[in-house]
């Protein structure tokens, strides 16, 4: 049986790449694995799979039945809607543990590093495979893109070492550059259509029984996005009436300044001074030093959301 393999709604360059990575690693141990993603991927991804010479994998949205292995994510909300009747083998993952059960043991690899591609580095070397350099270079973008070049948070000593490791094996030596290049492909909105850069990077939450949604945009300079921030102040009002959400944040980061400014669509705007002890001014707040959703952002709203 087909074993299909990936990551979370809204894939970002650690789901496509990662899942790629996987496939190759499993295929290679005499499981045959194929990479799929749930929808189409963004702009970045697109463009480290042609600079290392991979085709965009198939979009899949329904497994019943199936044998599936999750990269980047552990969350039902996340995954397809029948995820629950599919069955999972390996789960490979750098957030929180989310609500993903099964009835019978699996591989489950869940380490607090900055990227799902370090963890994926850590199984190649324990199964005693070699990374193929093409896949040694998605690995290391995606760690790029994760990390936002090593400067973000969630950042660890073995990202770090991971990275080095797949850039001599991918030889690339200029990590600032490759990632400069990539961010400043990621950072290119315009022509975009709005609820597309509301969803780029996009996630449901639960917290406490109320639907959360927070998407993030990271630029190379806010400035970019000047002239579509009215816009997507609206649309995100209206993607919280069509959801039934509680509440929509929207992080524009700037990778060069290091901070975020929050757009919200919120019942309970209050909710922001709760958790970040930060008046919002003009329907937006500037948050210096955020980068991250999963350290900086979704911990607090969640203590926040819970009283
Ligand atoms: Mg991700
Ligand atoms: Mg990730
Ligand atoms: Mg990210």
């Amino acid at each position: 049986m087909a074993v299909y393999i990936f990551g979370h709604k809204s894939p970002d360059s650690d789901t496509v790449c990662g899942a790629i990575a996987l496939a190759d690693l499993k295929s290679k141990l005499g499981t045959a694995a194929t990479p799929v993603t749930q929808e189409k991927i963004n702009p970045e991804s697109k463009f480290i799979l042609e600079k290392y010479g991979f085709s965009v994998p198939e979009i899949m949205t329904s497994f019943a039945g199936k044998q599936v292995m999750l990269v980047d994510f552990s969350d039902l909300a996340q995954g397809p809607a029948d995820l629950a009747k599919a069955d999972i083998l390996a789960i490979v993952d750098h957030h929180k543990l989310g609500d993903v059960t099964t009835p019978n043991p699996l591989e489950c690899w869940i380490w607090p590093v900055g990227c799902s591609c370090t963890v994926l580095k850590s199984m190649y070397d324990f199964a005693g495979v070699e990374i193929p350099k093409n896949i040694a270079g998605i690995m290391l973008c995606a760690i790029l893109s994760d990390t936002v070049i090593f400067k973000s948070a969630t950042c660890t000593d073995k990202d770090k070492e991971a990275a080095k490791a797949l850039a001599t094996i991918a030889g690339e030596d200029n990590l600032d550059a490759l990632g400069m290049e990539m961010f400043k492909v990621k950072s290119a909105v315009a022509g975009t259509p709005v609820r597309e850069l509301v969803m780029r990077d996009y996630k449901d939450f639960n917290m406490s029984n109320k639907k959360v949604g927070i998407g993030q945009l990271e630029v190379i300079d806010l400035a970019i996005l000047d002239d579509v921030k009215e816009a997507l102040a609206k649309d995100i009002k209206v993607l919280k009436e069509e959801g039934g959400r509680h509440s929509v944040f929207l992080l524009l980061t700037d990778i060069m300044k290091e901070g975020s400014e929050i757009l919200f669509a919120c019942d309970d705007p209050a909710i922001l001074e709760k958790a970040f002890g930060a008046t919002p001014q003009n329907g937006t707040v500037w948050l210096p030093g955020v980068m991250s959703r999963k350290k900086q952002v979704v911990p607090y709203l969640e203590k926040a959301f819970a009283g």
